[in-house]
């Protein structure tokens, strides 16, 4: 049950980052809230959704980022306020819409949340959204702890509303994902009611006239930002050095300034509001110190535009001394820490600084190893995307033409690695696997020989590749699809998407079918139960053979851990002691060193292969490997 919800104003909990910026949302009086799930940013719909029908709001789980914006935009263009929120490479998705929308301004509030993934802990890419606002024109808002989350997020409703247009809010991982006390505030009694004013259209045209409004908004957001609470000064009146930070930033600089004991000779200043800048803030803590070191993640955002506004006002500034990514003195790449900024301040202040003894740390590591015990970065016991790399793997073998798979975002983004027998060759965007299929599907004019397969997961599917689909039929691409239908999005948390029959809001709906959809599109397609791998090989061959056109093939199988839940093991499995032959029978223990399912385990004592019981959800695969057929299953 989610805490989200909870009525007591004044009463503090512990909450995630995007849980606070949920509470925020409904403090705000949201009432329409949309997204495509993607970590960090995925617990904002996630825990809006369990309590959506109480609050009396909408939320959805869209089928992809643009289209969870325009959601939340028709609810403000309705008079209602919406919330969308996303990971950075979902705003990339939304960003043509967004780039529209800016010019044709909106009218209840529109919140965007965008929760970056500094050192791409769980992402394809590294990348800072901050520079979508700048090149929106839109205002941005940091957090930099949870009560400010929650605060923001409540406040940006209202600065939207007011500047009728929508308000960017950037999170990070640390913040998103950690938790802190949250003091609730009130919630609303009342709900809108929607009405679409008919009277004018809303079109970004004139477009210079509208390009120009947008400016004259952006200014008067400047001015809203003065005297902004979310931009705080901590420190000495004349600062040594002043530290410009936002988001976790501040936190990391607390706490090395802090640590060294440099409270009396550096300042702290947070700036909570980043696009535009908040001018006459800046102007008064730009004058407070000579030296200026920024503080933030990813990109060198604030920094080249702090340098800008302060080489525009030089003659009031006079001359600084500016540290930071661009002079080498923080990390230009990857997540901040504490230590990072200890490291630097003690090279600018050559101060003495105990830190941890080494055997403190080995010992808090060895105490937390317990917790989380080593695994590798591979499929699940009984995944059905490991069943199914291995088919492909056996096919192209057979095929015998250096055939290829590109692939794209998913759990089954692993098979570019050992767990998928390193199958898959590209790894871009959502639904890329099958876009660049496409281009290599036309290349067999220029004498490429190799067949082309892409690959994709059922939510990727109905995010992207149904375009690239489309594209392939028409122009005539010539390429095998593969759709590992698993029925789910897994990968983020098991959201639901349009195959699942299911609604963010707990409604059972009709599944949108992915065979249909292809056969609707007059595609070649067939569906195949990976955990029959030679009937997946067998067609896999066959639809290799045919070289003309695109063809799909749809890999069904429900996800190991959605099945485990629903209905436990299909077999019990066992590995027969004396059929397994270990070192002695020539198949270098192919299921625990090649097929590396975590549910075989390799004995060194009686040096032959076993099944751990507590990990093998019995998906009976390994049994059709073992070149000994020493793996014996039963039904259960
Ligand atoms: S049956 Fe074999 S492949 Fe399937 S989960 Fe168990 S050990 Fe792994
Ligand atoms: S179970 Fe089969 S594949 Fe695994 S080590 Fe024994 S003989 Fe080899």
């Amino acid at each position: 049950m989610s805490l989200i919800k909870t009525d007591a104003p004044g009463r503090r909990l512990l909450l995630m980052g995007n849980e606070a910026m949920a509470r925020g949302a409904l403090e705000a009086g949201v009432e329409v809230c949309a997204a495509y799930p993607g970590n960090p940013s995925s617990e904002i719909i996630g825990c809006l959704s369990q309590v959506a029908e109480e609050m009396g709001i909408y939320v959805e789980w869209s089928v992809n980022e643009k289209v969870a914006l325009e959601v939340a935009a028709a609810a403000s263009l309705a008079g209602l306020r919406g919330l969308a929120a996303m990971k950075q490479n979902g705003l990339n998705v939304a960003s043509d819409f967004l780039l529209n929308l800016n010019l044709t301004g909106t009218k209840g509030g529109l919140v965007v949340v965008v929760c970056d993934d500094p050192s791409a802990l769980s992402s394809s890419n590294e990348e800072d959204s901050r520079a979508f606002a700048r090149l929106a024109d839109l205002p941005l808002l940091e957090p930099s702890g949870f009560q400010e989350a929650k605060e923001m997020t409540k406040w940006a409703f209202e600065l939207s509303e007011e500047l009728g247009l929508p308000c960017l809010i950037r999170s990070v991982t640390r913040v998103s994902h950690a938790r802190g006390n949250v003091e609730l505030g009130e919630l609303p009694t009342q709900r809108r009611r929607a009405h679409f004013d008919t009277s004018k259209p809303i079109l970004p045209v004139p477009v210079v006239w509208a390009h120009r409004l947008l400016h004259q908004k952006l200014a008067k957001c400047r001015d809203r930002f003065h005297g902004s609470g979310f931009n705080q000064y901590r420190g000495p009146q004349r600062p040594e050095l002043l530290i410009l930070t936002s988001g976790a930033g501040f936190m990391y600089s607390l706490e090395a300034v802090s640590n060294l004991g440099l409270g009396d000779r550096v300042g702290i200043a947070k700036l909570g509001t980043t696009w535009p800048l908040p001018e006459t803030f800046l102007k008064e803590q730009l004058a407070r110190s000579q030296k200026v070191l920024f503080v933030e993640e990813v990109d060198p955002f604030m920094e080249s535009n702090v340098k800008g506004f302060a080489a525009q006002n030089q003659t009031q500034l006079g001359p600084k001394i500016f540290l930071g990514k661009s002079s080498g003195t923080i990390p230009d790449i990857g997540e901040l820490t504490p230590d990072h900024l200890i490291k630097v301040l003690r090279e600018l202040f050559d101060v003495r600084y105990q830190p941890r003894p080494q055997a403190y740390i080995q010992e808090a590591m060895e105490a937390a190893s317990h917790l989380a015990p080593p695994r590798t970065l591979g499929f699940c016991a009984g995944c059905p995307h490991r069943a199914t790399y291995w088919a492909v793997k056996k096919a192209l073998a057979l095929d015998g033409r250096e055939g290829f798979v590109l692939g794209d975002i998913g759990c089954y983004s692993l098979g570019m690695g050992p767990a998928g027998f390193f199958q898959m060759k590209t790894l871009h965007a959502m639904g890329s696997g099958a876009g660049l299929a496409n281009g290599f599907g036309q290349l067999g004019r220029f004498g490429l020989d190799q067949p082309v397969l892409a690959v994709c997961g059922d939510s990727t599917f109905y995010h992207a590749a149904i375009p690239a689909l489309v594209n392939a039929k028409y122009n005539g691409s010539s390429f095998l699809m593969l759709i590992l239908d698993n029925r789910a999005t897994a990968m983020t948390g098991f959201q639901p998407h349009p195959g699942t029959g299911r609604t963010a809001m707990g409604e059972t709906v009709d599944p949108i079918d992915i065979e249909g959809l292809c056969r609707a599109l007059g595609v070649q397609v067939k569906s195949v139960d990976p955990f029959d791998l030679d009937s997946t090989v067998e067609v896999l061959t066959d639809f290799l053979r045919q070289e003309k056109g695109v063809r799909v093939l749809v890999l069904k199988q429900e996800c190991a851990l959605v099945r485990g839940k629903r209905q436990g093991r299909l077999f019990k499995i066992r590995v027969d002691q004396d059929r397994c032959l270990g070192l002695q029978c020539g198949c270098n223990r192919l299921c625990t060193r090649v097929f590396r399912c975590p549910g075989l385990v390799w004995d060194s004592t009686s040096g032959k292969a076993t099944v751990d019981d507590a990990i093998c959800t019995g998906c009976g695969v390994c049994a059709t490997i073992c070149p000994a057929s020493a793996i014996l299953k039963e039904a259960v």
